[in-house]
């Protein structure tokens, strides 16, 4: 629900096109399993499969590794379409670990892993947080110690999204437990099938998000090869995770305005169907008031994620910039979430309502990706 007439500008016929299949998709295939999903805490398996066979997964990877060959205005419209349905799949994740791939794999790598990630054939889950380090990745504990072609794996991850069917994980490790921060930090890649010592921890019980699986895991001497190593060197991973983490952040971003938008939308026809002394609630001018406030809200943050997402197709969106996004998108999304909550009365907190879901799903958004007093430590730097 965008407001009047606006059209962001990075809409074309290809993309509208792409959204009303992926949106038929999700609503025929995934809406309806939304509560066995959240009840199971995960997605089915299968539905890796079937969302690679509709497109959904890696639209903005070159067609030549089997993505959609798009930019990240697809990625958007089907990180906008789950957000809008409610849907938690963790679609995101796959295209952030293709990315590192696409960014920092061998030629070989890109091919081995890419077109399976597309296919849905392999889950991928990107593992940086530890207990004892998420928004200080530098103070990571994993480490990975090269034993002739391969690396001994040791250590544990925690709040791992896609954990439970991941079978591609990106992982940062330490290679080099001598380097203090983040030069001894690298990336390499973990195939987990039938892997010895590598283990997953049941689903983390969370407050909200119930349907996307996250997990610890373990790793205790896992053998990999040394040729998974992302990147050319050992020591580049922390560097890459500082260049990557901007695509996650916009990402986070987009999922933000789509859901707020989405609870002005509901929250309107509710307040317009449910009366109260005698009249509908959208008759109180302070719930007009409220909802033009979040509308206008939502609309600040559509123009200026759209600018963001124009600037990042043109390889000119920066850091600071993305850091203000992801920071200033999802403390809006929260206050308009929590406003229409407020809006709906008793209801707003039941779970069966998508408000009462909105508002808990949408707590985590302020946090996950870096948390927002980070991203507000990285705007302070440029000042
Ligand atoms: C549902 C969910 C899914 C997740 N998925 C993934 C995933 O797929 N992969 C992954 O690697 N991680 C994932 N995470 C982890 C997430 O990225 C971390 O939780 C986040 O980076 C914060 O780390 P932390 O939880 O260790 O908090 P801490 O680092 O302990 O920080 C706690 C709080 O302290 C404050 N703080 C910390 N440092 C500073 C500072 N420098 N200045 C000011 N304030 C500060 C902030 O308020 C912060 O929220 C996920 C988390 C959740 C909850």
């Amino acid at each position: 629900m965008t407001s009047g007439n606006y059209q962001s500008p990075w809409m074309n016929e290809e993309v509208r096109t792409l959204r009303k299949s992926v949106r038929e998709f999700i609503q025929e295939q995934f809406v309806p399993q939304q509560a066995r999903w959240r009840q199971q805490r995960r997605p089915d398996a299968e539905a890796w499969m079937s969302a690679g066979a509709t497109g959904l997964l890696l639209p903005d990877v070159p067609e030549a590794y089997g993505g959609g060959g798009g930019t990240f205005a697809h990625e958007a419209v089907v990180l906008e379409e789950l957000a809008r349905a409610g849907v938690q799949f963790g679609a995101i994740i796959q295209s952030i670990v293709a990315h590192y791939i696409l960014a920092y794999g061998s030629e070989e790598q890109k091919r081995k892993w890419l077109p399976r990630m597309a296919r849905g054939e392999l889950v991928g889950a990107i593992a940086m947080s530890e207990p004892g380090a998420g928004s200080d990745l530098q103070s990571i504990k994993a480490s990975a110690h090269r034993d002739g072609d391969h690396y001994v794996v040791n250590g544990s991850k925690t709040f791992i999204t896609n954990a439970w069917y991941a079978s591609l994980i990106c992982l940062a490790v330490k290679t080099d437990a001598k380097v203090a921060g983040a030069k001894g930090i690298s990336l390499v890649i973990v195939e987990t099938k039938d892997l010895a010592g590598y283990q997953v921890g049941s689903s983390l019980d969370k407050v909200g998000m119930h349907a996307q699986d996250t997990c610890e895991l373990f790793f205790n001497e896992v053998r990999i090869p040394a040729s998974n190593l992302l990147g050319p060197a050992e020591g580049k991973g922390f560097f890459q995770m500082m260049e990557q983490l901007p695509y996650e952040r916009l990402a986070v971003g987009v999922s933000a305005v789509a859901m707020a938008e989405e609870a002005v939308a509901v929250t309107t026809k509710y307040a317009q169907e449910r009366t109260a002394f005698g009249k509908a609630l959208f008759d109180f001018q302070n719930t007009r008031f409220k909802l033009a406030e979040c509308k206008t809200e939502a609309h600040i943050g559509r123009v200026f994620l759209d600018n963001c997402i124009e600037r990042f197709i043109a390889g000119r969106l920066d850091e600071i910039t993305t850091a203000m996004a992801k920071y200033w998108l999802t403390d809006c999304q929260c206050r308009i979430v929590d406003e229409c909550v407020q809006l709906h009365g008793g209801y707003g907190y039941m779970a069966e309502y998508p408000i009462a879901r909105m508002w808990t799903d949408s707590r985590v958004q302020r946090i996950c990706a870096g948390p927002n007093e980070i991203m507000k430590e990285l705007v302070a730097c440029s000042l």
